[in-house]
């Protein structure tokens, strides 16, 4: 079955419950293998925002790459939808970074993600949980991404939140 890994970041609301919640619609379509600890991150590009909790969750899915962004689009739709009202639309960003070594790039969607190695809020949870992954593209592993890294975004670690191999286990970060 396809391993995928997917960037899930939030930055307003309860950004650790938008995240888990996140993670718990994307196991109703794929299986959760693992999901990294959770990250407070600052904002790049556009700074001006408050700060995002970011994670990476490892999955087995057996959906296309296609496929696999349309489930991850409807869920930033009805999370956002969900919240909407009190803390706005967009609470949620669910990015593909890998699927398996595949390289893909249209105008719908590009795989790696075209930014997750220049990202530390990327990085730093995907090294957790994968180090030696290579990128199908610049054929270095993660690890090797995250030490030559030039960013120097602040990128905290804040709570463990470990879902392994079972859809149901959650655990919330001890902060
Ligand atoms: P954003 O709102 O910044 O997450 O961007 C979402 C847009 O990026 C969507 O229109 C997607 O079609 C496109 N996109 C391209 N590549 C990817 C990817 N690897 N993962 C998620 N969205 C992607």
């Amino acid at each position: 079955m396809p391993i995928a890994f997917i960037g899930i970041g939030s930055n307003l609301g309860n950004r650790i419950e938008n995240c888990v919640e996140g993670v718990e619609e994307i196991s109703t379509f794929s299986k959760i293998i693992v999901v990294s600890s959770f990250y407070e991150t600052e904002p790049v590009d556009k700074e001006d925002q408050p700060d995002f909790i970011n994670c990476v969750a490892k999955l087995e899915t057996s959906l296309s790459p296609f496929d696999l962004l349309t489930f991850l689009q409807s869920v930033e739709n009805t999370i956002g939808r969900e919240h909407m009202e009190k803390w706005g639309p967009r609470i949620i960003d669910l990015d593909i970074i890998f699927y398996d070594e595949l390289v893909i790039e249209t105008d719908e969607l590009i795989i790696p993600h075209p930014r997750a190695h220049l990202r530390r809020f990327v990085l730093e949870p995907l090294s957790e949980i994968a180090p030696d992954i290579i990128h199908p593209v610049l054929k270095i592993s993660v690890s090797k991404l995250l030490d030559e890294l030039k960013c120097t975004k602040r990128v905290v670690k804040v709570g463990g939140f470990s879902i392994a191999c079972s859809q149901k286990s959650t655990t919330y970060p001890q902060t």
